[in-house]
C-alpha cells in the first residue's frame, strides 16, 4: 500500500494524466509523468516529468527507478515499453495483459467471445479478397477498422454499399484490419469500473453517450435505460476485468440493441471521457478511484450524487469558456491546449441536475 508522499508514474501526457496527477495530488501523492512531448497538458500539473520516446529504454529505466509504481492514461503505449517497466521491479497497474488485448480490436473481439459477450459480426481483413468475403457474410452496411492505433473515429472507414470497399481500404491505408457489422442500435451506454489491488469492484452506473463524427459529444449519467440492461452491463464489465486480473480503472462501451441486448464495441483499460461527469457528479471521481485502485488503497464510493450532462469542447468550443464560467450549473474543465485544432479535445463541462 502506498502512503501519501509517494510517487505515482504515469505514462502519457494527456488530458487523462492531468485529471489523474490533480485527483492524486488531492490524495497526496506526487506524480511523475512520462510522454514524448514537451509542455504536455498532464507535466504542467505535476511534480516532475520525464521527457522521453516510449522506445527509450534507458529513460524508462531512469523513470521506474525514481516512482513507486506505475500506471498508464494512453492506451497506445508499446508493449515492449511495458515489459521494460515491468522488467524494472517496480509494480504496473494495470498489467500488461490489459493492455495487449485492448491494443488489437480483433483480439479484443475475440476475448469477448470467450466471455460470451455478443458483439457485432466481425472478420479480419487483411486483403480486398477478405473483405469482399466478409462482406459476403454480413454483407453492408459495415465499419472497417485499423486493428490497431484508432481513436476517436479515425482509422476507419463505413461501407455504405459493396462499391465502397476499395475507398474504405485506400482510406485506412495499408494496415491489417477489421470489418464490423453495422450496429443498428438504439443507444451507447458504457460502464466505468474499478477493481482494486485486492480484487475488490466497484462500478459506476450506466452512462448514455452520443457522438459526433466519430467523437464522443456528450454523456448523460445515469443512462436511461431499463434497470436489466445497466445490471447486465455491469456484469459483463466485472467478467472481464476479472478475465484480465485488471487492477485499475476500465470502462466497457456497449451498444444497446432495439431487442434490449447489449453489445460490446470496446473496452479501454483506463480512464475514459466517458467517466469525467463522475469529477462533479459521483462521490468518487473516476481519476480518484484509479490513484486508490493503482496505490492499493480501499476503492471509494461510486454513488451518484447529481444527475449529470457532460459536453466535450472540441476545437474552437473551448473559445466560449467565458458564457461556460458564468452558468451557475456548469463546472468548466479546461486541459491548457494551447492549439484549438478542429476535433481536438480542449476541455469539458458538467452540467449538474442537483436534487432541489
Ligand atoms: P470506436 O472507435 O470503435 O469506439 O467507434 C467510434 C464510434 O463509431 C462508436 O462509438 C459508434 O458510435 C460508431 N461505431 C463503431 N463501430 C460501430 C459498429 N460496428 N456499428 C455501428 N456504429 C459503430
Amino acid at each position: 500500500v502506498l502512503a501519501p508522499g509517494a510517487t505515482i508514474g504515469i505514462l502519457g501526457g494527456g488530458q487523462l494524466g492531468r485529471m489523474l496527477s490533480l485527483a492524486a495530488a488531492r490524495l497526496g501523492f506526487d506524480c511523475h509523468i512520462y510522454t514524448p512531448e514537451e509542455n504536455s497538458p498532464a507535466a504542467r500539473v505535476s511534480a516532475r516529468q520525464t521527457v522521453a520516446a516510449y522506445d527509450d529504454e534507458a529513460a524508462l529505466k531512469r523513470f521506474a527507478q525514481q516512482v513507486d509504481v506505475v500506471t498508464f492514461e494512453f492506451e497506445n503505449v508499446p508493449a515492449a515499453a511495458l515489459r521494460a517497466l515491468t522488467g524494472s521491479g517496480k509494480p504496473v497497474f494495470p498489467q500488461a495483459a490489459s493492455l495487449a488485448v485492448a491494443q488489437d480490436r480483433v483480439d479484443e473481439k475475440e476475448f469477448f467471445a470467450r466471455l460470451a459477450i455478443p458483439t457485432a459480426p466481425f472478420a479480419p481483413v487483411n486483403s480486398r479478397a477478405e473483405l469482399d468475403a466478409a462482406l459476403d457474410k454480413f454483407g453492408a452496411p459495415a465499419i472497417l477498422k485499423t486493428r490497431r492505433l484508432g481513436y476517436d473515429g479515425k482509422g476507419q472507414a463505413r461501407i455504405m454499399a459493396r462499391e465502397d470497399a476499395p475507398a474504405a481500404l485506400k482510406a485506412i491505408g495499408a494496415h491489417p484490419a477489421i470489418l464490423e457489422g453495422f450496429a443498428k442500435f438504439d443507444t451507447e451506454i458504457s460502464i466505468v469500473a474499478a477493481r482494486s489491488r485486492t480484487g475488490e469492484f466497484a462500478a459506476y452506473q450506466a452512462v448514455e453517450n452520443r457522438h459526433e463524427d466519430g467523437i464522443l459529444r456528450t454523456t448523460t449519467a445515469p443512462a436511461s435505460v431499463a434497470m436489466g440492461i445497466a445490471v447486465q452491463a455491469q456484469k459483463y464489465t466485472q467478467a472481464i476485468m476479472e478475465a484480465l486480473s485488471h487492477v485499475g480503472v476500465l470502462t466497457v462501451e456497449f451498444f444497446v440493441m432495439p431487442d434490449g441486448k447489449l453489445w460490446a464495441n470496446e473496452f479501454a483499460p483506463r480512464v475514459h471521457n466517458s467517466g469525467h461527469w463522475t469529477e462533479d457528479g459521483a462521490m468518487t471521481s473516476q481519476f480518484e478511484q484509479h490513484i486508490r485502485a493503482v496505490a492499493g488503497w480501499p476503492l471509494g464510493s461510486t454513488a451518484i450524487v447529481s444527475k449529470v450532462e457532460m459536453t466535450n469542447l472540441i476545437g474552437a468550443d473551448a473559445d466560449r469558456w467565458q458564457s461556460y464560467a458564468a452558468d451557475p450549473e456548469m463546472r468548466v474543465h479546461l486541459y491548457g491546449k494551447g492549439d484549438a485544432r478542429p476535433g481536438r479535445k480542449m476541455g469539458h463541462v458538467n452540467r449538474l441536475f442537483p436534487r432541489k
